[in-house]
């Protein structure tokens, strides 16, 4: 019966979205009367925001945006709707050169300080290793030592440590062996579509691991939890195969499909590093840090009144007004880097953002495209 009710209320959602805000909508039916249509309005300003919320003139000086224009998109719900797209070179200078390009996964010996950072959740930690909260810095040989130690086959019959582009990782669930996953930057521009107006969702939905969340003010795209070594949310990898996939202090890492990309808050790795995101150097302010795939907006750890948020629900988010909304708007914020492990359905997993959605995204096909 309850399901019932849900399904009558989203389709009553969207015969209002449909009817008043949205051109083309899902292709049917025609216009209402001026009366019908009156009330709709009515009725869809209190779901929807009454403006646009995304504005690009807001992205920062090092944004490399190369194009964005407003182009028609679809919601997830089946919403059709206006979305803002915008065209990002896939891999900002500003970011790779702060790590003066250090490895992510350096080879057994290597001593580099930029070096990635793993999320480590498979057992107890037995040696004396650098570590911050729930997370490893993987700095040198030790990791890999403390790693085949404790069973995870990552050091191959010639005593190196095997190293991985993800590109080449075909059937993650099926490899044999454990990795360190390192990937290489390609020249393809990446496409997103984020709506201008945040439609909320009745119930959260919730990010699965590497999934779009939203793009940063520096022109990044922003991706739900970094796997971890118990084989990410759904934990489906054995232990003795799971990954260590490091992100830089920065909070980023080149993916599978050659385009960087940030998993931790470059706002909050700064401090917790002790190191600068060149791009990013007063971490502890109230700044817009971008707008999630829902078109809600991301903010710092800091609310513009400069104290830590208060109220936040499950995806980290509240009402409140902002630098650049003087009205009460939804948003989210974004979670510390030392404390960002999240449990959902027995599993822990790290996120340097929300770890749901409030709204309704777009849907994955059209949220995020790389150019070929
Ligand atoms: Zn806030």
């Amino acid at each position: 019966m309850a399901v019932i009710v849900s399904m009558e209320l989203r389709l009553v959602l969207a015969a209002l979205v449909c009817g008043a805000l949205v051109s083309g909508c899902g292709g049917g039916g025609g216009d209402g009367d001026g009366d019908a249509n009156e009330a709709v309005i009515f009725a869809t300003r209190a779901l929807q925001e009454p403006r646009d919320v995304i504005d690009v003139g807001l992205f920062s000086t090092i944004a490399q945006v190369r194009s964005s224009e407003r182009v028609e998109c679809t919601l997830e719900g089946g919403f059709r709707t206006d979305c803002l797209q915008i065209t990002l070179a896939p891999n900002p200078p500003d970011y790779l050169a702060a790590t003066s390009g250090a490895p992510l996964c350096p080879v057994i010996g290597q001593f580099v300080r930029e070096s990635g950072v793993f999320f480590y959740d498979a057992g107890a930690i037995t040696v004396d290793l650098p570590r911050i909260g729930n997370l490893l810095l993987n700095l040198e040989g030790n990791i890999y030592n403390f790693l085949e130690s404790s069973g995870f086959d990552i050091i191959d019959e010639d005593g190196n440590a095997r190293i991985e582009d993800p590109a080449n990782i075909l059937d993650p669930d099926q490899t044999l062996f454990s990795f360190c996953v390192q990937g290489t930057p390609s020249d393809n521009a990446v496409t997103i579509r984020i709506p201008v107006r945040p439609l909320p969702l009745q119930t959260a939905r919730t990010l699965t691991s590497n999934e779009f969340y939203g793009v940063h003010v520096d022109g990044i795209p922003m991706m739900g939890p970094v796997p971890s070594m118990t084989g990410g949310i759904d934990g489906t990898l054995p232990p003795a195969v799971a990954k260590p996939t490091p992100v830089d202090f920065c909070g980023g890492r080149i993916g599978a499909e050659g385009f960087y990309q940030l998993h931790l808050a470059p706002e909050n790795t700064t401090p917790v590093f002790s190191t600068g995101c060149p791009a990013r150097p007063n971490p502890g302010q109230a700044l817009l840090t971008g707008y999630a795939r829902d078109g809600y907006p991301v903010y710092g750890p800091l609310d513009s009144n400069g104290s830590a948020p208060e109220g936040l629900d499950e995806c980290n988010g509240h009402t409140l007004s902002t630098n650049e909304f003087i009205e009460p708007i939804y948003h989210y914020h974004v979670r510390p880097a030392d404390n960002s492990v999240v449990v959902a359905g027995g599993n822990s997993f790290l996120t340097g953002f929300s770890s749901c959605f409030k709204g309704d995204p777009v849907r994955a096909s059209e949220a995020l495209v790389v150019d070929n």
